[in-house]
């Protein structure tokens, strides 16, 4: 696996994965020198095949240097001239079935587990999420993960600290994300009180995280990477899409999930990614979106 250093950590353990290359395209190898080096790498290992998901024209240039003789990406990537095989991109698909049908080709059984991500946390892992945890009174109450986050601004419901101040006294509560979601996650512990959350904001790594949700009841997120981890976990999640939908092909995949939505407004899905903030300036898909909807939802799926 070619990927980000991020994600690199993230595949650690993954017993279906051999090899993990790290390639800091951003960062210490970004340029013509880190493309080379990537290169020689890939040439070195004489690969048979490339699976391109991510469908950029550099990616599909890497692995046509490193002479893969065999690379199969999607249809509409901005590299597939490039590819020796083109798979059907289609919009109507989740998109770890899309994935599914690059590696495995259109006639492949697909069942439910196989779509489901995987990730494997290990003993660090656990050590790590043990200490975060350590000194959370043990009184009986279940663990639910809140992920307040998202880089892109309409994508952020502002509503969890309300939520967080309904759920506190049936749950111990967890604030996930990263460093900048700290002041989310300091206004979700105003509301519901500081010592009924644990924030865990900035303090643990992607995989860290996925060992933290294995441990809640249920986890509530935006459209953001804590519900993708969670659905490699089997944890229970309740998916807030804003100006996304869950037909783009991210939607939660645990077993348990909800989807919380506004169903009645015209401008939904407003944006591919969700833009900083709403074009229209009344936010409704966001703000219409009350607490006590997602509650009832965190409440069905933990029952
Ligand atoms: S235009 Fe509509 S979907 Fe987009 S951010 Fe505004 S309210 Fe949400």
């Amino acid at each position: 696996m070619v990927t980000t250093p991020a994600a690199a950590a993230l595949l650690a353990n993954h017993p279906a994965v051999r090899t993990r290359i790290p390639y800091d395209k951003h960062g210490a190898e970004s340029g013509i020198a880190g493309m080379v080096s990537l290169i020689g790498r890939l040439r070195n290992a004489n690969y048979d095949a490339a699976y391109f998901a991510q469908g950029s024209i550099r990616s599909a240039a890497i692995g046509f240097a490193a002479r893969i003789g065999r690379r199969v990406g999607f249809d509409t990537s901005a590299g597939r001239l490039l590819y020796t095989e083109r798979i059907a991109h289609r919009k109507d698909e989740h998109h770890a079935v899309r994935l599914w049908r690059l590696a495995a080709g259109n006639s492949a059984a697909l069942t439910a587990d196989a779509m489901r991500p995987q990730l494997f946390p290990g003993a660090s892992e656990r050590e790590k999420v043990d200490r975060l945890l350590r000194d959370v009174p043990r009184d009986g109450a279940k663990l639910l993960a809140l992920a307040p986050g998202s880089i892109w601004g309409t994508k952020r419901w502002p509503h969890f600290p309300a939520l967080a101040s309904r759920l506190a006294p049936l749950y111990r509560l967890i604030t996930v994300g990263g460093a900048g979601d700290a002041p989310l996650a300091q206004e979700i512990a105003s509301a519901a009180g500081v010592e009924r959350i644990v924030d865990a904001t900035g303090k643990l790594s992607l995989l860290e995280s996925a060992e933290l949700l294995r441990r809640c009841a249920a986890l509530v997120t935006n459209d953001s990477a804590p519900l993708h981890l969670a659905s490699a976990m089997g944890t229970p999640t309740v998916a807030i899409f804003g100006p996304t939908v869950p037909a783009f092909g991210f939607g939660p995949l645990a077993p348990r999930r909800a989807i919380a939505e506004v169903m009645t407004l015209n401008c939904r899905p407003c944006s591919s990614h969700g833009p900083q903030t709403c074009p229209l300036g009344h936010f409704k898909c966001m703000k219409d979106l009350d607490a006590q909807q997602v509650l009832d939802q965190v409440l069905a799926l933990t029952a």
